[in-house]
């Protein structure tokens, strides 16, 4: 089988490659670990090779036939040093505390999005499916805006959506798509130059997760509760911004409600124990953004000498790339607290932005014993409940053996 991806590791699973293939040729499909690659059928390609150069990590890595970066700024090797003096930045909160207290951290994609509706334009973001599976789609009214709303830290499925932008933009229309960093690569390397109504997005990123472990994992809460999911958010603030909380409700009534230094799935994640094997050395990090503006937390906005207001109901780092980034900004500016900042200082709280995590040590054993057919009860235990005794006792003897 080729590989599209010089690199197999490094395949973001964006699908610039499928969306882009005239034949057809490049379908996504789902590995052991649950992430999408994609798989040609030898069949159908004609060995054009536009897969290939469409690849925004053989853009990245200057692979012979791929035209060099995707990022906004870059010299004409495609280069962009990263240098936060030559970047805005912003720390942003909604007006508005409704829109702030349903957001992640300062509602501005929301405000983004409602701009963008207000021009009679489309909005592209991740949804859950009726399944909770998490998928890009697009809104293209205010009543819908909800659904793509707040962090989902599963990596989404693209489906169609480049194709769908391009449909839109050609119709004429305003689009906003927001995404991972490596989602808004493939969209700008899909799309190939500027497109003047186009409003990209993405986001600060620490890791994509499985689809698979979620999947595994709301199948172990729907057994303990005996009941069906019914909603869920990565990103209650109930008990304030800075004590994030799982929120996931069932059909028959009951709430599982976790801060989450203490939930299960975010004890996981923050080992990145299921991340995506190209998180661990992403290519699309803030200074090598696609996008028009980057979104953030604004972690340790404490220690910003007072720049904004911090109530604990959410403040946004909002990273301006561009003019029409500037423009966008500048638009909704009636609705939103804005204050400017040092980005070099502000990254200095929120490492992801700049740099990727190691690949954890357990990472390949947690994948492996999932192939072998551990359910998740057996994979928490041994890989992610920082409070079971198992791993107590796996953290005390790495202890002893000078490991931990
Ligand atoms: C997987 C992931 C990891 C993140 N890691 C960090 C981090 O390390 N540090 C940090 O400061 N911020 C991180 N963020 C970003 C942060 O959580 C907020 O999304 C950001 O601050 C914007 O918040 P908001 O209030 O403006 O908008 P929100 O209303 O929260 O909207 C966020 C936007 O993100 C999109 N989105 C949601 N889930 C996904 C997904 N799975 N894939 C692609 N797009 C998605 C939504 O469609 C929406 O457009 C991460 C987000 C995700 C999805």
């Amino acid at each position: 089988m080729r590989e599209i991806v010089s690199d197999s590791r490094s395949c973001t699973g964006c699908s610039a490659c499928s969306q882009v293939c005239p034949m057809g040729a490049v379908a996504m499909a789902a590995n052991d670990e649950g992430f999408l690659y994609p798989l040609i059928d030898e069949d159908k390609c004609s060995d054009c090779g536009l897969c290939i150069r469409t690849c925004p990590v053989n853009r990245a890595l200057g692979v012979a036939g791929a035209p060099m970066g995707t990022h906004k700024g870059a010299d004409s090797a495609g280069n962009v040093k990263g240098d936060g003096s030559k970047k805005k930045a912003f720390a942003c909160y909604a007006k508005d505390d409704d829109i702030r207290d349903k957001s992640s951290s300062g509602g501005i994609f929301s405000q983004l999005a409602e701009k963008t509706l207000e021009k009679n334009g489309v909005v592209f973001g991740a949804g859950f499916d009726s399944d909770f599976r998490v998928r890009h789609s697009h809104i293209e009214g205010i009543d819908d805006l909800d659904m793509l709303r707040r962090s989902k830290y599963v990596q989404s499925d693209m489906e169609d959506t480049f194709r769908d932008v391009n449909k839109f933009l050609r119709e004429g229309r305003h689009v906003l798509f927001c995404g991972t960093p490596c989602q808004t690569a493939g969209l700008s390397s899909y799309l190939g130059g500027d497109h003047e109504r186009l409003l990209i997005c993405d986001l600060a990123c620490y890791g994509v997760p499985s689809p698979k472990v979620w999947s595994m994992y709301l199948e172990y809460l729907e057994n303990k509760y005996a009941s069906k999911v019914k909603s869920v958010s990565f990103r209650n603030k109930s008990g304030g911004w800075k004590n994030n909380r799982m929120d996931i409700a069932f059909e028959n009534g009951d709430r599982y409600l976790v801060e989450t230094k203490k939930e299960l799935y975010f004890m996981g994640f923050s080992k990145n124990i299921f991340n995506r094997t190209s998180c661990f050395d992403c290519k699309f990090r803030v200074w090598n953004s696609s996008a028009d503006i980057t979104l953030a937390d604004f972690w340790g906005i404490e220690r910003m000498g007072g720049i904004i207001e911090d109530d604990n109901k959410g403040v946004s780092l909002t990273i301006i790339h561009s003019p029409k980034g500037e423009e966008a900004l500048s638009e909704i500016a009636d609705n939103v607290r804005i204050s400017p900042c040092d980005l070099d200082e502000a990254v200095k709280y929120n490492p992801r932005l700049v740099s990727s995590a190691a690949e954890p040590a357990g990472r390949k054993a947690f994948f492996a014993d999932m192939a072998a057919g551990y359910d998740f009860d057996r994979l928490r235990k041994k890989y992610m409940d920082n409070t079971s005794m198992k791993y107590k006792m796996k953290c005390m003897l790495k202890r002893m053996l000078g490991r931990g």
